[in-house]
């Protein structure tokens, strides 16, 4: 949590906007987990702890598994803003998922109110066309979205998404809305991918009055969220998604496009 609250303090993450602290209607805010990053100091140990993905890095190391689900997307250059979470070392390379590997993801129903399961849907597609990455359901779960900082090396499990309180992400007191972000572990070659993440939706906010009456605000709120979890970072312009304070912004603006792109256009682990 301390490296949340410097990037509280460097970037004033969820810090309600002055205009609507007075008014008695919720506003919608966002915040960022932190990336977990789980950081192999040896590829053997990776290799050594986890079997499935020691066939999977021998595939990559002899150049298979090379090939895309979904063709890339066209970058354009729109002129808008986009800020990646992490940064391949040295490098002015993001740090993304591997696009030749379904990111698989679960949903974790409880505490949904209706119609957010839809939401999800609805968000993933939408996330998905704009990097080219695809995503493969693996149905719901009971576990829960993830909480530690730092995930253990060669874990295996999918990106949980589900809804919770602030009783159990005290990130989500105040105005939060929700938090997401990925876990990236590193591969061969010493480039980091994420391998996992999660995404937690403030029951709070997630009412079925407010899914029923604003569907998509709280549909580019999941989706939001989202682009935290394939490695995009807020941005200080009300008119990208990725803004930390949402002023009703329910698409994908020129820098969110961008960024979103590029992360799906990363070569392959
Ligand atoms: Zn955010």
């Amino acid at each position: 949590m301390a490296e949340l609250d410097r990037l509280d303090a460097a970037y004033g993450l969820g810090a309600p906007p002055r205009a609507t602290r007075a008014t008695p209607r919720r506003s919608l805010s966002f915040t960022t987990a932190i990336t977990l990053a789980a950081t192999a100091a040896l590829v053997t140990m990776v290799l050594a702890l986890h079997p499935s993905s020691q066939v999977e890095s021998v595939r990559r190391l002899v150049g298979l598994g090379s090939e895309r689900g979904l063709p890339a997307p066209s970058i354009e250059e729109l002129g808008g803003s986009y800020r990646f979470t992490m940064m391949q070392r040295a490098s002015d390379e993001p740090v993304g998922w591997d696009p030749c590997q379904p990111i698989r993801y679960q949903v974790n129903p409880d505490g949904s109110p209706e119609g957010g399961e839809a939401l999800i849907d609805r968000a993933v597609e939408r996330i998905s066309t704009a990097t080219g990455l695809v995503f493969e359901s693996e149905g719901t779960t009971d576990k829960r979205p993830f909480t530690a900082q730092f995930v253990p090396i060669g874990t295996d499990r999918p990106v949980i998404i589900g809804w919770a309180t602030a009783a159990e992400f005290p990130t989500l007191a105040g105005d939060i809305a929700g938090i997401g972000g990925g876990a990236a572990e590193e591969g061969v070659r010493g480039r980091r991918f994420y391998v996992t993440g999660g995404v937690a939706l403030d029951t709070d906010v997630f009412t079925a009055e407010q899914v029923a009456n604003a569907p998509q605000i709280m549909e580019a709120i999941v989706l939001h969220e989202l682009a935290h979890v394939v490695g995009l970072y807020h941005v200080n312009e009300p008119m990208e998604l990725m803004a930390a304070t949402n002023s009703g912004q329910i698409d994908l603006g020129p820098g969110d496009r961008e960024g979103l792109a590029r992360l799906g256009s990363l070569p392959c682990a």
